[in-house]
Formats: structure tokens, C-alpha cells, sequence
């Protein structure tokens, strides 16, 4: 059971900037056992990179990062090996893509009465498809010439704090992981060191979280070690990924160096499977 596995990757289905084959490819070059793409709100990566991963022989697990509402403030719960095919992840991917669109056309709005002179079909034609976010606003901020780089567009216009808070209707973090673990996955806590307090924690253990993302570039060696002490002793998994974006949205961690072991890989898989045995039992 030796090996390592990056289980947070963007693509260009969401604000990455490879192609999921390409990120796959990329994963597989750098000697990963076990990788997954975990676009916002979308598991289209999943699909798309299925047969390059079998061919490079790297494991690819199915994943998503959700966009959800903890304690009113949006926050992020991962999802890995939940069943793609159900019509109700389906319907639930549509619905979080039609919210961020409509997220980002009020985010416009906003900027639009503070003089910045944009469109929503200038975001649209930059996003190319994929699933609409700020980072797609920062790059036409950047273009226009009101921005020198993402991270510049955030801190002058789209940060929570420049915005405000912007009410779309993501679901409550509860019912996220709700919804993740009757598709049969396993419902992660996104690089919680960045956000939340232990006790905040504790409430989305409550809600019945299975695992926690203790490995992530924004996490101080004490983070990780605090999470992964906690996961150890509340019996839950422990992930941990690059969360790249490939340089699109400033400097993260390349593929293959944040990692966690496949071990935790295998421990979710075991979990998953008997999770989804369960269910049809019923
Ligand atoms: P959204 O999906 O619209 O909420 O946009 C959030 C995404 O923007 C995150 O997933 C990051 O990829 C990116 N992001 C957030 N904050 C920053 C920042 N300060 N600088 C650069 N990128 C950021
Ligand atoms: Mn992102
Ligand atoms: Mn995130
Ligand atoms: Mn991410």
C-alpha cells in the first residue's frame, strides 16, 4: 500500500488551467498512484480524463469540490466516490452551475456600479465552457486593464470582504454531505485551517463529514498535524491534495508535491464501497 495521491486538482471544467487529460497526464509523470479532479461544483473532469488515467495506469477517483453555506459564509466540501451516473448528482451539478452564473451576473452588477465597465458575455466567452467563477472575472478585469494579475483583481474587487456577501442559493453544508453520502461518497472538509475553528469543526463532524483535508498547500505544518491528531482519534479519513490550478489563480503547489499517502486512499475506497453496499441493502 505504498505509494502517494493528490486528491484536489482543478481543470478547465471550473478555474484550472490544464485540460483534465492534461492533468491527469501531468499526475501520472510524476509517479502518483492515485489522483482526482475536484473542479467546483463539477464532475465533468471525472469523464472526460477516465480512459487517459486507465491507460497511464494512474487511479482516478471520481471528485468534486461543492460550494456550499457554513454558518452563513460559503465554504467548501470535498466529495470522492460518489456513484457520477445518479440522476439526483445530475440534477445537483446543473443547479450549483446555474447558481454560480447567476452569482457572477450579480457580482457584476456590483462592479458595474462601482465603474468597471464589463459584461456578462465577456466572462462567458473567457470561461469557455467551463464552470463560471471570480477567477474568470479577475482574467477579463486583467485584460480590460484593471487588474495586474488575479490575485491583484481579489484584493481590489472580489474578495468577500471588497464585495460583501453575495447570497446565491448553495445548498448548507449539512446538506451537502448529506446529498454526498447518499450518492455513495465520502464527504470531505476542505482545507479547514484556512477557515474554521475547531469548534466549527466539531459542528461539521456533526453533520456527519466523514474526513478531513489535512494536507493542503495553505496549511501550516501545525495545521496539518492538528487535523490529522483530530481525524486520528475521531476515527475519520484524512486526504490532502495540491489543490492546483495550474498558475491560473497565483501560486498554489504543483501536482505530485502536496500529497497524502495512498493508504488514506484505500481506507475511503473500503468506506465508500461499504457505504454504497448499504444502500442497496435497503
Ligand atoms: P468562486 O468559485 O467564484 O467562489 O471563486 C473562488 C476561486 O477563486 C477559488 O477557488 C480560487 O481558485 C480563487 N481565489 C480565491 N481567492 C483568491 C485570491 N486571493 N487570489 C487568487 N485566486 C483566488
Ligand atoms: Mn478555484
Ligand atoms: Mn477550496
Ligand atoms: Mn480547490
Amino acid at each position: 500500500m505504498t505509494g502517494k495521491a493528490d486528491l484536489h486538482i482543478h481543470t478547465t471544467c471550473s478555474d484550472g488551467r490544464l485540460t483534465p487529460v492534461e492533468a491527469v497526464s501531468l499526475a501520472a509523470g510524476t509517479g502518483l498512484k492515485a489522483v482526482s479532479i475536484t473542479d467546483h461544483d463539477t464532475y465533468e473532469g471525472f469523464r472526460l480524463a477516465e480512459s487517459t488515467a486507465k491507460e497511464l495506469g494512474i487511479e482516478l477517483i471520481p471528485g468534486m469540490e461543492i460550494t456550499a453555506v457554513f454558518e452563513q459564509k460559503e465554504c467548501h466540501i470535498l466529495a470522492y466516490y460518489f456513484d457520477p451516473e445518479l440522476d439526483f448528482m445530475q440534477y445537483f451539478v446543473l443547479k450549483q452551475r446555474n447558481e454560480r452564473r447567476k452569482r457572477i451576473k450579480i457580482i457584476i452588477g456590483i462592479l458595474k456600479e462601482n465603474g468597471i465597465d464589463l459584461t456578462y458575455e465577456e466572462v462567458r466567452a473567457v470561461s469557455n465552457g467551463a464552470n463560471i467563477g471570480r477567477p474568470h472575472v479577475a482574467k477579463v478585469l486583467i485584460e480590460k486593464g484593471y487588474a495586474a494579475s488575479i490575485r491583484d483583481a481579489f484584493m481590489r474587487y472580489l474578495s468577500t470582504e471588497k464585495l460583501g456577501q453575495v447570497d446565491a442559493a448553495y445548498p448548507e453544508a449539512e446538506e451537502a454531505i448529506r446529498l454526498i453520502k447518499k450518492a455513495g461518497g465520502a464527504a470531505v472538509i476542505a482545507h479547514p485551517g484556512r477557515f474554521y475553528t475547531l469548534s466549527q469543526v466539531d459542528k461539521l463532524v456533526a453533520y456527519g463529514a466523514d474526513g478531513i483535508e489535512c494536507v493542503h498547500p495553505s496549511h501550516k505544518w501545525e495545521y496539518q498535524l492538528k487535523y490529522t491528531e483530530y481525524c486520528d482519534s475521531n476515527a475519520l479519513l484524512k486526504t490532502g491534495g495540491s489543490d492546483y490550478h495550474g498558475g491560473l489563480t497565483g501560486a498554489r503547489s504543483q501536482v505530485g508535491v502536496v500529497t497524502t499517502a495512498y493508504k488514506n486512499v484505500v481506507k475511503m475506497k473500503r468506506m465508500t464501497d461499504q457505504r454504497k453496499k448499504l444502500s442497496t441493502l435497503k
